[in-house]
């Protein structure tokens, strides 16, 4: 076993995972496994957590057997592990007692590699639970073995057992949560103390980042959406209720979503969580309950309609998108009033106190005016050295301006209205509305009734959440949520105390070049990325398996700009490992060379339409203004027609004087090839088109 080196490990990685290199830790990992010694790994969703003990599993005599706490996440891996030419089954207490027997036979031959069970089934395993047949153990979400963190099954609580039973055997527990307390409770229960551990960074690059205000969420969704056609995605609401009407407002805008929520039925459940695995729905609206279990790596957005209620949930649901590395987009938005209702939840719980402080928390990253992931993961205790570059914060960073009189304005409105009354009603107050309330109370009266008309609802909301973050004035949770002032207020009231505040982000306009490109996103283009997706898609469907099983997106992206025609080359692509070149690899390469071939007809087509026009005695301009080409595009059909023997006469392009300055200038300027060149030679008299048409002529007739 020692002599498994480097080398080994790449050829391995490459010939069974199609991967050419190691990402973060993973090799020094699976070293670190190889070595029998017991491991544990935290690693943020999407950072590659299977291979650690999957590739190990290769190299080792016995199976390696996978604890993991849900059915569809072992199929998953099985499937995906079985596309990628490797033995592995589940076992578990659905399957007949054939099954269960072939499951044991497999096992005792060493035909497999690789076991997936679920806690509750381990019982039933006692005939091969010992070290002749098992060499290594990994426990897949170890988190859930903790009562500390969000998703404590008791069933784990029991695996202390395995490494009593089997002390030579390494066990390696591989998590997503990072926090501390959940660590050490996961060594201590399975009787692990000293596991090397390796903690990588929660940093996920490729997710880009953003915070937007919660106006007309739907209108924005269903413009997000449709720049973004055939991709995957998630939107996380609050309520079932609302999952429910947004997916039916997106289907009314000719988007195809479904509704997922814990009031449907088990079935309907998993056929819904299927379709979309399999692509056949390209979007759900959820609640929190969807995503666990997925490992769908395609996901290429997450939208949070509602604001998350703390920042663990945020950040492992937006951790549900790119995993397969390519960017990929977190949209979230932000609305004072979900703020409220999250807080009255909050109210009627246990230890109301620290998940007060969570959303706390959350609210300042939403709110923020510096880097977001800065913010995000210090929060998980990480520092980055820049700011990312890829969050809203960084591309569109907020303009300060002189906001005292703004502040002055909303902060004596707040001391006339006694403390009495909410965000809102301050707002209409300073707006001069003609409202019930503000009639009622008289408040049309006061002395700051309308000072801030000019301003509109919005930016007032924008400047007040300011205010409140700056400490200047703040919201009573405990008092219908009313607006007070604080000791800091009387600075800015009376001792002209200046205050800071951030220009309202304006939704822009979009530039005419954006609508076009916007519009060409939207229509689903023939490109050989859809037509791989195609049929990958096509694939999927016949194997009854995901699409991302068959190929990664990254990889679809690879065989697009790398166009592989040979075994070789097509061995080469990121995600291609043996079996799959041997499955799959005839196929895309057929697609591919059909693909470049049609292209090429397209190519040869055109010169031979601006042929049949050029024969039927139409102008150079006529036939551009037929065909929407340029003119000087239609030039160089010309000209290569000409070339290849085609009845084109060039010589009425150009007189014989020109002519034979080209002439004059090719010898001096020893046969030169660019036009540049000429045309600064004959001082810029001779217009590049001449030039051209003039070599071309030349050339034909080897002058
Ligand atoms: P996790 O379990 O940590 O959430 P996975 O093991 O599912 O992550 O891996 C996430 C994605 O990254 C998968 O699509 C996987 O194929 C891909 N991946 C893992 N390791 C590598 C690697 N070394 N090179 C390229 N892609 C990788
Ligand atoms: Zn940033």
């Amino acid at each position: 076993m020692n002599s498994i080196d480097e080398k080994d490990l790449l050829l391995k990685l490459k010939s069974n995972f199609g991967y050419d290199s190691f990402r973060l830790q993973q090799q020094k990992i699976v070293e670190n496994i190889l070595a029998k010694k017991d491991t544990l790994v935290i690693m943020p969703t999407g950072g590659g957590k299977s291979i650690c003990f999957q590739l190990p599993a290769l190299f080792f005599e016995g199976i390696t057997l996978v604890i993991s706490p849900l059915i569809a996440l072992m199929k998953d891996q099985v499937d995906s592990l079985k596309a990628n030419g490797i033995s592995a089954t589940y076992f578990n207490s659905s399957q007949s007692s054939e099954e269960q027997q072939s499951v044991f036979d497999a096992v005792v031959n060493k035909e497999i590699k690789l076991l997936y069970v679920a806690p509750e089934s381990l019982p039933f395993l006692q005939n091969i639970l010992n070290q002749n047949y098992i060499s290594s153990i990994a426990i897949d979400e170890a988190h859930c073995i903790s009562s500390w963190g969000h998703d404590f099954r008791p069933s784990y609580k029991q695996l202390a057992f395995l490494k009593k039973s089997l002390p030579e055997v390494p066990v390696v527990a591989l998590t997503a949560t990072a926090d501390k307390a959940t660590q050490e409770d996961i060594l201590e229960q399975l009787a692990i103390p000293h596991a090397t551990r390796f903690v990588s960074s929660f940093n996920r690059e490729n997710i880009a980042l953003e915070v937007r205000p919660a106006n007309d969420r739907v209108t924005q969704i269903v413009k997000f959406i449709n720049g973004r056609t055939n991709e995957s995605g998630i939107i996380y609401c609050l309520s079932r209720k609302a999952t429910e009407q947004l997916a039916s407002k997106l289907n009314q805008s000719g988007i195809k979503a479904k509704a997922y929520h814990a009031g449907l039925s088990f079935e309907e459940r998993s056929s819904i969580q299927e379709d979309f695995i399999k692509d056949d729905v390209p979007i759900i609206c959820a609640t929190i309950a969807f995503g666990m279990g997925i490992d769908k790596s395609n996901v290429r957005w997450v939208i949070h309609y509602n604001m998350p209620k703390n920042i663990e949930g945020y950040y492992q649901e937006i951790g549900r998108a790119g995993r397969d590395g390519l960017s990929s987009h977190a949209l979230l938005f932000h609305s004072y009033a979900d703020v409220i209702q999250l807080r009255q939840f909050i109210a009627n719980t246990g230890n109301k106190d620290v998940q007060e402080a969570k959303l706390e928390r959350m609210k300042q990253f939403s709110e923020a005016t510096v880097c977001r992931r800065r913010i995000l993961l210090s929060y998980f205790g990480e520092l980055i050295e820049e700011d990312c570059g890829n969050c809203d914060v960084c591309k569109n960073p907020p303009q300060f301006f002189d906001g005292t009189l703004i502040a002055q304005k909303a902060l004596s409105a707040i001391f006339r209205l006694k403390g009495k009354e909410a965000m809102g009603t301050v707002i209409d107050v300073l707006r001069g509305a003609q409202n019930a309330t503000v009639l009622d109370k008289k408040y049309n009266t006061l002395k700051t009734y309308s000072v801030g008309k000019d301003i509109s609802w919005r930016d007032w909301q924008h400047y007040m959440i300011q205010l409140v973050n700056q400490g200047l004035c703040q919201i009573a949770f405990h008092l219908n949520n009313t607006l007070q002032l604080t000791e800091f207020s009387e600075k800015v009231l009376f001792k002209g105390e200046k205050v800071r505040l951030t220009v309202p982000t304006v939704a822009k306009k979009e530039t005419p070049a954006q609508k076009k490109e916007q519009k060409k996103k939207s229509t689903a283009k023939d490109t050989l990325f859809e037509r791989l997706r195609k049929l990958r898609y096509q694939i999927a469907q016949e194997e009854d398996i995901a699409a991302y099983l068959v190929f990664s997106d990254a990889t679809l992206r690879e065989l697009e700009i790398q166009r592989p025609q040979t075994d070789e080359e097509f061995l080469v692509i990121s995600g291609v490992g043996q079996r799959k070149l041997e499955v799959y690899g005839a196929e895309f390469m057929e697609e591919i060379k059909s693909f470049i071939k049609e292209k090429k007809k397209g190519k040869k087509d055109t010169t031979l339409e601006t042929y049949k026009l050029y024969l039927e005695d139409f102008s150079i301009e006529e036939i551009a203004i037929q065909r929407g080409l340029k003119e000087q595009t239609i030039f160089s059909h010309l000209a290569k027609l000409y070339l290849e023997g085609k009845d084109v006469n060039l010589d009425k392009f150009i007189d014989v004087n020109t002519l034979k300055l080209i002439q004059n200038a090719k010898k001096v300027l020893n046969n030169e090839t660019a036009l540049k060149p000429y045309f600064e030679f004959l001082r810029e008299e001779v217009s590049y088109e001449q030039i051209r048409i003039g070599l071309t002529i030349l050339q034909k007739k080897s002058i």
